[in-house]
């Protein structure tokens, strides 16, 4: 049995857990789990959990093969959301959520496909899960999108980290707002209109720009060099047109 993906939803207990499950379904992060695993041929049957509580955060664990998502982190996308976004509507926030849901569900997939077929990780593991998480959004066609609300996320939840602490600088993540910086330059990177308005409206730094079409350019030939092989017939990495 193999490329399934199998999901077990704690029951919510509670409103911040309530709202957080709404979240996740509504961002058919089921939907989302079944077509990337339709898409390689994954050796083992992914689980995903959806918990209760906050934990650390969504995370894979390659004991099981699992990826754990829980409720009352999606309630903190909103938080954010709706903090950094004030005059926005909520169908605008929930499309947001839906991309940022969707970034992080593919982030943590790019962590099985890491641990399924052995890649080699020559850097930091979470910055690698973050490029792989982007070339596969960029598949979708509004993936580009998808791509940038997450780094809107990453920007507007960095506040947590100011100033950066210790146990941060320690840790095996980037801080948010460089995941936001990674992000935002691969996307710009992949299509010459998104770097103009990155530049026009002073997103990002001038400087980090004029290197973002060669590193997307490194990132997605390195994604398609060790993910190829393990492709299903007819699958590609191509971005959308
Ligand atoms: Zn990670």
């Amino acid at each position: 049995m193999t490329g399934k993906v199998v999901s077990h939803w704690q029951r919510p207990v509670g409103q911040a857990n309530a709202v957080g499950y709404e979240l996740l379904k509504a961002s058919e992060t089921e939907y989302l789990a079944k077509s990337l695993a339709t898409a390689f041929e994954l050796p083992a049957v992914l689980k995903v959990k959806g918990v209760n509580g906050f934990g650390g955060g969504p995370f894979y664990n390659p004991e099981d093969n699992s990826i754990t998502l829980p409720y009352q982190f999606a309630t903190a996308v909103i938080g954010v959301i709706s903090e950094t976004n004030p005059q926005g509507s909520e169908t605008e926030w929930g499309e947001a959520v839906g991309a940022v849901n969707s970034f992080i569900f593919a982030h943590e997939f790019a962590h099985a496909l890491i641990h399924n077929f052995n890649l080699p990780v020559l850097g930091r593991e979470e910055d690698a899960a973050d490029g792989i998480a982007t070339v596969l959004l960029l598949k979708a066609e509004d993936g580009a999108t998808y791509a940038a609300e997450a780094a809107e996320f990453w920007d507007g939840f960095s506040g947590r980290q100011n100033p950066p602490q210790l146990v941060e600088y320690a840790d095996n993540h980037s801080f948010d707002r460089q995941r936001a910086y990674n992000i935002l330059c691969w996307v710009g990177g992949s299509d010459e209109a998104v770097l103009q308005a990155l530049a026009e409206n002073e997103i990002v730094p001038e400087e980090r720009l004029a290197s973002c079409p060669a590193e997307w350019q490194l990132l997605r030939e390195s994604a398609e060099q060790v993910l190829k092989p393990h492709l299903k017939h007819g699958a590609n990495l191509a971005p959308a047109a």
